[in-house]
């Protein structure tokens, strides 16, 4: 073996091509790469692990609606990471041109990668994510008391168990609360969703991806005149903007209470 290497050392002396040369930097990044391809499988079954050991489907909702994507996005760069280690793990030759050349290509063939996995996180992703919502969104609750499934109570029926502020917030506001209920012993549970973290289909390009970006009051109402509030919505992916103005009234139970204590 010893007489082997000695022989091949001997020849690449005379020949500039060495293929054990650069052997420590090819060990170097084989194994950053598998380190990396490592960590961003972790990351993801990290995930999945979370996700899986969450109950209540209002905890996976808001899990999955916040850091899914992310988390998906972050592992994907450190999968895009080892594969450009990888790529530059077996060189047997490298001169300053080389060097430019390699760090060139794999730095434009990495973004090129990268900029493809963000597009289809970002747009068509969102459409997966968003079934799976629905889908935890109406699973029925089951009652901590009970065990029985719960009622989800129909917009004139919840409006019984928010208080005013909920009330004004759904009314005004880009957000939800569902309200479930336990029949036998009327345990209440109330969760909220929140439209600017819940994207729309985008009326220009159908994408997942129209928000409401800003809401403003211009005519706060009074006790006889309604008042005015408009929203803001943008798309993330072609840009089209879109307000709409919804009126605002004062609760009748608003109204009513304030009539009492006038
Ligand atoms: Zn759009």
């Amino acid at each position: 073996m010893a007489v082997l290497v000695q022989s091949q050392i001997n020849i690449n002396e005379l020949d500039p091509i060495d293929p054990l040369k650069y052997a420590d930097w090819n060990n170097m990044a084989t194994t950053i790469a598998y380190g990396a391809w490592g960590l961003a499988i972790l990351i993801v079954i990290y995930h999945v692990i979370r996700l899986a050991t969450m109950s209540d489907a209002k905890t996976k909702y808001d899990f999955i609606n916040r850091s899914e994507i992310k988390t998906f996005w972050i592992a994907s760069v450190i999968l895009v990471v080892g594969c450009a280690f990888y790529a530059n793990a077996a060189i047997v030759k490298l001169s300053p041109l080389l060097i430019f050349v390699r760090i060139f290509t794999t730095g434009a063939m990495g973004l090129i990668v990268a900029l493809i996995i963000q597009n289809l996180l970002k747009f068509y992703y969102p459409f997966f994510i968003e079934k799976r919502l629905k889908v935890l969104r109406y699973k029925p609750r089951v009652s901590p008391k009970t065990g029985k499934a719960m009622k989800l109570l129909s917009e004139d029926e919840e409006d019984a168990y928010l208080d005013e502020g909920m009330q004004a917030e759904e009314e005004v506001f880009s957000v939800d609360y569902d309200v479930w209920k336990d029949e036998e012993t009327g345990y209440v549970k109330i969760e909220r969703y929140s439209g600017h973290l819940h994207a729309l289909q985008c009326p220009e390009c159908n994408y997942q991806t129209f928000k409401v970006v800003r809401e403003e009051i211009l005519k706060n109402p009074s006790a006889g005149e309604e008042g005015e509030l408009m929203k803001h919505y943008q798309c993330g992916y072609c840009g089209y903007k879109a307000k709409k103005t919804v009126t605002l009234k004062i609760s009748q139970k608003f109204e009513e209470s304030s009539a009492a204590t006038a």
